[in-house]
């Protein structure tokens, strides 16, 4: 740092190097105004006072015995934490500014005004703990921010404040916690150029996945106003998720995931004067609206990059967008902690086996499953009366509330997206949380007994009473590597990052009707032909569900690439086979507005299904939808390690007429390297394996449907579940013959079916017949992993 003043430095005078000066929030922002302006990043201007600034403050005024005795006094039990806190933060409040430290923050003002063209500028004025932000003391938050400042007594008194904040309640009680000596810590002021954001909008990022610690992604939060509504958790944010890998190809859009966020309320400057801001309803149009554009998404998330880059390790960030000027700032930059500790190496995968109703639902913070009473709390005042243990259950939280947090078993709120307070804080202290219930509080009531699941993907769960599950934890360190492939059926987008860890060779069968029915909701072709649906509420649904798009169809495209996305970013570059929608007659018609398209049949399974359905004129339309959402995957996220896949292809026939259909649908095989499997599901495509290896890339074997047709066996009749046998000599017959078949013809070969998922001795027999790949649903990666390890070693030592 060089510094011509003595207790203010400008932020390109400060660096990395300058934490015990200036605290971490103070030296980082130098640090990106310094080495990444010339990356682009833009940080707004500003100054920080030097922590001899504020020792100066207490020794003119004083201040060392009083904190020193009143911490001692609160220590003994003597006085009490908030009698303590406010003695201290009175005299803070009455000290006077010694002269020469006053003279050069209202000369830097000035300086900082000019360069803004104006004579008094509106700041933002922000406490950098001398201690704070360090990578092991991560509870930021713990001082004070005051927004919209502007001349020079407003900026010398909202100074004072940010020197009293030191010792709120939560920053003693945090130190002391910690370990850090009270007179030892030290308080840096920032003061920063306000970004109009309250005329646009602001939030946070990370430059990995939260939840899971996928580190090819960064999340963006986003919400309407100033950013303190997302960092505190008041709003449901917009969220946004961007896949870094390809992020410097400008001809693509990498944006695997886009949700609309309630976004209720704003924070935006008081024109009324009595205050500098105040918070206000947003209207119809910005609740409906995404607060940032596709571009602007982009060009954060470079930014995260580039400054992750530069840190050499994951962030969390604060960003904000100008609404006078349309730019974008970053207004800080610190190491994220929770994830970035986790291990990677260990897998932990909680079951519920038996649940009650849901009582209420909301966003998941981790993985967990617990059971639990509960206590609803309205303030943290309360927080005598919250037992040890127990589910905390509250409107919203703030730092005020750490203290009940730390003694609770989970935490569900009515408010707040992943990035809220309540989110990170229960990540921090390993809990798993509810967020964004919209009405715990209401639903929920002191001692019942409940069950809260985040174990079941993005939403959350609390069920009531006391559910049934199981954990497991697997290491993967030490699995051995394999000859034969092991891919995953993943159906899941929400679940997909959590599997990225896992050393899988891609992703052997995502199958698009889950995808369907879980974020889609709607029969395509219900939104192809809207005016054919005649079930008044199924119009009504369409119509919210397909709100703010561009048309009814593009609800169904954009929806389904962005949730396959997901599952083809978790394991990118590595192939990624989605197989094209595959549900029943019955499944269809259960879509919102498919019962006026589907025919009624006796028998679904061997029916109007897979390849028969992509080339006839009811449903012709419909698929065409899930071609384009194909594209955009491989064509505009950029996501070309997507192969795709025909179910249920009876005849040769059919196959060509498919092939044709994608081909007029754009997706040519061959076509920028796009690969076509099918599956092998039908004893009619063992038989003729030669004539369909000359049309597809590859097979995938279908177990499930192959044992049905090859024993005639409903495979959905439990009556007749002991007689579905995949190891019936019958069915390994077809497997084995369609294994050699497609090696000698040269085609690619797995198998997806459940078989050895459940049973993993059955991968052994798929080594010996000389398979490619097997794909196995998630939690059974690691059993089937070592049993191909071992039938491997065992053909290798027994020559065969
Ligand atoms: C199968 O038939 O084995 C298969 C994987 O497909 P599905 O279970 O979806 O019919
Ligand atoms: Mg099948």
């Amino acid at each position: 740092m060089t510094s011509e003043a003595t207790y203010t430095a400008w932020f390109e005078q400060l660096g990395r190097g300058d934490v015990p000066t200036v605290g971490g929030k103070n030296a980082s922002l130098g640090e990106m105004v310094r080495t990444l302006g010339e990356k682009g990043v833009s940080v707004p201007g500003g100054f920080a006072t030097l922590a001899s600034a504020y020792r100066t403050f207490v020794r003119d005024n004083d201040l060392t015995p009083l904190i020193a005795s009143a911490m001692t006094d609160w220590q003994k039990g003597v006085i009490d934490l908030a009698e303590a806190g406010t003695m201290i933060r009175k005299a803070f409040l009455r000290g006077s500014w010694p002269g020469p430290i006053a003279a050069e923050i209202l000369e830097f003002y000035a300086q900082l005004s000019r360069r803004y063209g104006v004579e008094a500028t509106d700041v933002a004025v922000r406490s950098s703990a001398t201690a704070e932000d360090l990578p092991d003391a991560s509870f930021a938050g713990q001082q004070e921010t005051f927004l919209n400042i502007r001349g020079p007594d407003a900026l010398l008194d909202a100074c004072r404040r940010c020197f009293a904040s030191l010792f709120t309640d939560r920053a003693i009680s945090y130190r002391q916690t910690k370990g850090f000596d009270h007179l030892q810590v030290a308080l840096s002021i920032g003061v920063q150029k306000m970004v109009r954001s309250d005329l646009a909008g602001s939030g946070v990022m990370f430059s990995i996945d939260t939840e899971t610690g996928f580190d090819k992604v960064v999340l963006i939060d986003a919400a309407w106003g100033l950013g303190e509504t997302v960092v505190q958790g008041q709003v449901d944010p917009d969220q946004y998720t961007v896949f870094k890998p390809l992020l410097d190809d400008a001809a693509l859009k990498p944006i695997l995931d886009k949700k609309r966020g309630a976004k209720a309320i704003k924070m935006i400057y008081d024109s009324t004067g009595s205050r500098p801001v105040r918070q206000v309803p947003t209207s119809r149009a910005e609740r409906d609206a995404f607060v940032l554009a596709d571009g602007e998404i982009l060009r954060l998330a470079r930014w995260a990059r580039d400054i992750e880059r530069h840190y050499g390790c994951p962030m969390d960030m604060e960003w904000a967008k100008d609404g006078e000027t349309g730019e974008l700032f970053i207004v800080q930059a610190r190491p994220e902690t929770v994830q970035s500790r986790r291990s990677l190496t260990e897998v932990r995968t909680y079951s519920i086996t038996g649940k009650g109703p849901v009582a209420v639902k909301g966003l998941a913070i981790g993985e967990a499953v617990l059971t639990g009473r509960v206590k609803v709390i309205e303030s943290a005042r309360d927080i005598a009366d919250f037992p040890d243990g127990a589910i905390l259950v509250t409107s919203t939280t703030d730092p005020d509330w750490v203290p009940i947090m730390k003694r609770a078993a989970a935490i569900v709120t009515d408010h707040g997206g992943r990035t809220s307070h309540a989110a990170i804080v229960s990540r921090e202290l390993g809990l798993p949380a509810i967020v964004g219930t919209g009405d715990a509080t209401h639903r929920l009531h002191d001692g019942q007994d409940v069950t809260v699941s985040c174990a079941e993907g993005d939403q959350g769960f609390v069920y009531e009473g006391i559910g049934a599950f199981t954990v497991d934890t697997t290491t993967l360190e030490d699995l051995p590597p394999t000859r034969t492939e092991v891919m995953l059926n993943l159906g899941n987008p929400a679940a997909a990052f959590r599997w990225a860890k896992l050393p899988a060779d891609g992703v052997g069968l995502a199958r698009m009707e889950f995808v369907i029915s879980n974020a889609i909701k709607v029969h395509p072709v219900a939104l192809t032909r809207f005016d054919a649906v005649t079930d008044e509420d199924a119009r009504k649904a369409i119509v919210a569900l397909t709100r703010g798009y561009a048309d009814k169809p593009a609800y169904f495209v954009e929806a389904l690439a962005r949730g396959l996305s997901r599952i083809a970013a978790a394991f990118h570059p590595k192939p990624v086979i989605i197989r094209m929608s595959d549900f029943k007659t019955n499944e269809y018609a259960g879509l919102i507005g498919g019962a006026a398209f589907e025919p009624h049949e006796e028998n679904p399974m061997i029916g109007f299904r897979g390849a028969s359905r992509y080339y006839s004129d009811r449903y012709r339309d419909g698929f065409a939808l899930e071609c384009r959402a194909i594209r955009m995957l491989r064509e505009e996220i950029g996501l070309t390690n997507v192969v795709i896949m025909i179910p249920f292809c009876r005849s040769l026939g059919e196959a060509d007429r498919v092939l044709q259909v994608l081909a007029e649908n754009g997706l040519e095989r061959g076509r920028n390297g796009l690969q076509v499997y099918v599956m092998c599901e039908i004893p009619s495509n063992v038989i003729l394996a030669p004539a369909f290896a000359e049309r597809f890339d590859g097979f995938s074997i279908g177990s499930n449907d192959l044992t049905q047709l090859t024993l005639g066996v409903d495979r959905d009749a439990g009556d007749l579940a002991a007689l579905f046998d995949e190891e019936d000599p019958a069915v390994k017959w077809m497997i084995g013959h369609v294994i050699e078949a497609a090696r000698i013809a040269g085609a690619k070969i797995g198998l997806c079916g459940q078989a050895p998922s459940d049973r993993p001795d059955f991968a052994g027999f798929l080594v010996d017949c000389g398979i490619d790949s097997v794909s196995v649903t998630p939690d059974s990666f690691v059993a089937v992993k070592k049993s191909i390890a071992a039938a491997e070693k065992k053909r290798r030592e027994t020559g065969s």
